[in-house]
């Protein structure tokens, strides 16, 4: 959080205007969702500003049962909302991307407060296969100067006819075309002078083996698919999207013998309404909750204790209220 807003968070008293936003669409099913709880202030592969830590969580865990929110799965949201049941105060629990973190952190922290998350994997990262671009692209930004970068990003702009001047791999790596991301992202692995990818693999173990994943589904957790390769979905052509739902599907099928359902960012409703999940999940600019039936929003969550609950109780309200009225959200 940004040292004004967290100057707004702190000086304002805020509890009334929240206790009655609370109130807001209580009836409807919450999501929130995570990527990764950590105990240590940087994980070189992840972009630092989501770290959160265990015991964020669990104030955050205990500010929810204090207000009367109860944490119920995503089958029983999904129920409750198909037969018109009110969901007063309901949560769903949700994780994107199927870091080690779900298993070694936030599974002990869940059964504590009787949580049965739904857990997004990435088909082609399940067990350690490899890591994805974008972490492999944070990954070189931490370890490699700068320097380092720019020379890299010059040489894979002139190989790869990329237009412009990169200050760094972050940068770079946003005007990449979705079909050449891993490619891209191998070579910068490589021409970064990094450990082989599977040595890496190895050694760091990012994501969740298959073995733990079904250990979490014997102990309740649900799982759904969060794309083949996680794509920036709003460069990919429609056929490119199909792919990137249906192969991840038949991949969590093959693994763990269960249908996936998929979060998605900007899906348009036409190719979403003729497919063959049964929800989608978008991510709007952080303003997030339920849309339509079909088409749920989520809330991001990995912020420490006053600033996920000012979110929390501030974002149905602005979406639905002030936003979407001015027709900037859909
Ligand atoms: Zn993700």
């Amino acid at each position: 959080m940004n040292p004004v807003s967290r100057l707004i968070v702190k000086s304002a008293n805020l509890s009334f205007i929240q206790k009655a936003l609370l109130t807001y669409k209580k009836d409807m099913p919450r999501v929130v969702y995570y990527h990764i709880v950590s105990n240590s202030l940087e994980i070189p592969y992840y972009y630092k500003k989501n770290l959160f830590s265990e015991n964020s969580l669990k104030e955050q865990l205990s500010w929810f049962i204090k207000n009367g929110y109860k944490f119920i799965t995503l089958d029983e949201a999904v129920n409750l909302t198909k037969n018109n049941e009110k969901a007063t105060k309901t949560i769903v629990f949700t994780t994107d991307d199927g870091f080690r973190e779900n298993y070694d952190l936030f599974a002990p922290t869940f059964r504590i407060y009787d949580i049965k998350p739904t857990m997004f994997l990435i088909s082609n990262c399940l067990d350690n296969k490899d890591l994805m671009w974008v972490n492999k692209v944070y990954y070189i930004k931490n370890k490699v100067s700068q320097r380092t970068q720019i020379s890299i990003c010059d040489e894979l702009a002139k190989k790869y006819n990329l237009a412009g001047k990169f200050q760094d791999i972050v940068s770079f790596s946003d005007t990449w075309p979705m079909n050449e991301k891993d490619n891209l992202a191998n070579e910068a692995w490589k021409l970064a002078g990094l450990q082989p990818i599977n040595e890496f693999l190895e050694e760091h173990q990012p994501y969740m083996t298959n073995t733990q994943v079904k250990e979490l589904i014997d102990n309740g957790y649900q799982i759904g698919s969060h794309s083949t390769s996680h794509p920036d979905f709003s460069k990919l052509s429609d056929e490119e999207v199909k792919y990137e739902m249906n192969y991840s599907k038949q991949i969590i099928k093959e693994s763990f013998g269960i249908d996936g359902i998929r979060p998605s960012a900007l899906i348009e409703e036409n190719l979403y309404s003729n497919g063959n999940y049964e929800l989608y999940f978008g991510v709007k600019s952080n303003l997030t909750n339920i849309g339509t039936n079909k088409f749920w929003e989520r809330d991001k969550m990995e912020q420490d204790k006053d600033m996920g609950q000012f979110w929390f109780t501030t974002i149905p309200f602005v979406r639905n209220r002030i936003l979407h009225p001015l027709g900037k959200y859909k």
